[in-house]
């Protein structure tokens, strides 16, 4: 119940209205220490209700001042890293002050600089901004922050993750008055995260609600063993279409693959979009537009593009590729199985991503479901020896020299030998999770 927080009337009102009964965990966790003006880190993914947890003591606090009808500049900023996510935010603003008369505004880069400049004249008590463009407007002077009381730093991973580390540090720096400091990333981010954690939060309550358990709550999680590349993009096909689902997302760790994967799915007549880096901000409206109004049912994307991402009705995740870090999966099947609905997440395993699922299954505290598709079984079914941990047992070198040895195992194991020069190759092993698992370090193939 929304009532046992102490909000105003008029956001009860509006809570009331959109029909949000139960708070999420991310809301329970957050809105009372919040409310006690206390600074936060947030751990929460898009989809956990986590802009409500912001959004209501925010306006909570701009609500209860008596005083704030004769304040004229702005009282509270919300950063956070894309255009698409401001307008995302702002309707959620709109939606819970709908009852009240705060006024916000919006300030992000690919809009007319001077129309934004006159809003900022009408005095915004609430201001929305990705950080470029309102460094622009700061340099520019149509603007001033010393009236900020609360500062929330949406997405602060991804934020950094597009290089605005710096941008970040200035306008805190502008905020010289503020109050409150909270804090949401997707992930528990690394080094430059901490720091700027240090630098602009004070004493804060740590909520991690990237919240495993959540997630075997509504989705079910599953796995097929593939051959190839080759071998996946027929899984993908036969999922899309033997599966009931509304929305379906197809992740793939590299741009080519979902390039290739999104020209497969349209020669097969599917209606799907794709998302990487190398778009531009016209095609990813593009993209999210259809998919939420339904011309498109199939989204294929790679991690980046798709962080922030709120689509209704999304109950389909495939993972193409298995994600690097245990974080990045929680975060990819966080998007399903929202609000009590269920979601189906497939992971497509071959040969290289064995060792890096199992590492994720450790993670989690779970097994996935395996899974075999008749008509489409291939070769591969997994290692046929594992160790205690879940991952494949490899093959030992044995130490000998080197001419010696290049003879020996050539003439000893011909056919291991070919079979290990036609696997696929392994990723580098540099790969580190982000999320304290053990380093994601990939074995040389197992002998099957
Ligand atoms: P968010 O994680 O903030 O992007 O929220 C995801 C979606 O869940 C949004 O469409 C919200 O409007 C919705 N939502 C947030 N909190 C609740 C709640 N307590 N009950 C029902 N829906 C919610």
């Amino acid at each position: 119940m929304f009532s046992q927080f102490a909000l105003h009337e008029r956001l009860l009102k509006a809570v009331a209205e959109l029909n949000f009964t139960e708070p999420t965990p991310v809301q329970l966790a957050a809105i009372p220490p919040a409310l006690e003006g206390r600074d936060l880190r947030v751990t929460a993914q898009t989809g956990s209700g986590k802009t409500a947890a912001f959004l209501l003591p925010l306006l909570n606090r701009l609500l209860g001042d008596a005083n704030s009808k004769q304040r004229t500049d702005v009282r509270s900023l919300i950063l956070l890293p894309t255009r698409e996510l401001a307008q995302q935010i702002l309707k959620e603003v709109e939606r819970f002050s709908q009852f009240t008369f705060i006024k916000s505004a919006l300030v992000t880069g690919g809009e007319d600089f001077k129309e934004q400049a006159a809003l900022l004249r009408r005095q915004p008590d609430l201001l929305i901004a990705t950080p470029g463009r309102l460094m622009e407007h700061l340099n520019a002077g149509s603007l001033k922050l010393n009236g900020v009381e609360v500062l929330v730093l949406d997405e602060a991973d991804r934020m950094l993750d597009l290089g605005f580390a710096e941008d970040i540090e200035r306008i805190t720096a502008e905020c010289v008055n503020r109050q409150q400091t909270l804090l949401f990333s997707a992930t528990g981010g690394g080094k430059v995260l901490r720091e700027m954690i240090a630098k602009v939060l004070r004493e804060p309550v740590h909520l991690k609600l990237n919240s495993v358990d959540q997630l075997s709550e509504t989705t079910v999680q599953q796995i097929i063993t593939a051959d190839d590349p080759g071998h996946k993009e027929r899984l993908v096909h036969w999922l899309l279409t033997n599966e009931t689902y509304r929305k379906a997302i197809v992740f793939t760790n590299t741009r080519v693959q979902a390039d290739r994967l999104y020209g497969h799915l349209v020669a097969a007549d599917y209606k799907a979009f794709v998302l990487h880096g190398d778009k531009d901000q016209k095609d990813r409206k593009l993209a999210i537009d259809r998919l939420k109004q339904g011309g498109s049912k199939v989204l294929v994307a790679t991690d980046v593009a798709a962080r922030g991402l709120d689509i209704e009705g999304l109950d389909l995740v495939i993972n193409f590729d298995m994600p690097r870090s245990g974080d990045e999966y929680v975060h990819r099947i966080g998007r399903t199985g929202r609000a009590g609905a269920d979601g189906l997440a497939v992971s497509l395993i071959c040969h290289n991503d064995w060792n890096l699922m199992s590492s994720i299954e450790r993670y989690l505290k779970q097994r996935f479901e395996r899974r075999v598709i008749k008509e489409l079984k291939g070769s591969y079914q997994g290692p046929k020896n594992v160790k205690a941990s879940g991952k494949a047992v490899g093959v030992k070198k044995k130490k000998t020299d080197k001419k010696d040895g290049a003879k020996k195992s050539a003439a000893n194991k011909p056919a291991a030998a070919k079979r290990r020069s036609n696997a696929p190759k392994a990723a580098p092993s540099s790969l580190v999770s982000q999320d304290g698992m053990a380093p994601l370090k990939r074995k040389k193939p197992a002998a099957e």
